[in-house]
């Protein structure tokens, strides 16, 4: 008999798998803004960087710093 698997609710430890450098999946990770940074991109001349939360469809969720500009991921943070 098989069991289904089922991926626990409060593990702290589910946490997505995002790069720096990564393209922003906006839809795909369902994003939530988070906060800004004054921090400057580090892919184009941007002096501005928004914090999402994101989540993706298997729930693992995590936190991630997006240039507006060029979309790419420029940190991952708790
Ligand atoms: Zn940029």
């Amino acid at each position: 008999m098989r069991r289904a698997f089922t991926i626990p609710q409060d593990e702290p430890h589910v946490t997505i798998t995002i790069n720096v450098g990564e393209d922003f999946k906006s839809i795909v990770w369902k994003a939530q803004y988070d906060m800004d940074f004054k921090t400057e991109c580090l892919f184009c001349y941007s002096d501005k960087i928004k914090g999402y939360r994101v989540e993706d469809e298997w729930g693992r969720n995590g936190k991630v710093a997006v240039c507006p500009h060029c979309e790419k991921v420029n940190a991952v943070y708790l």
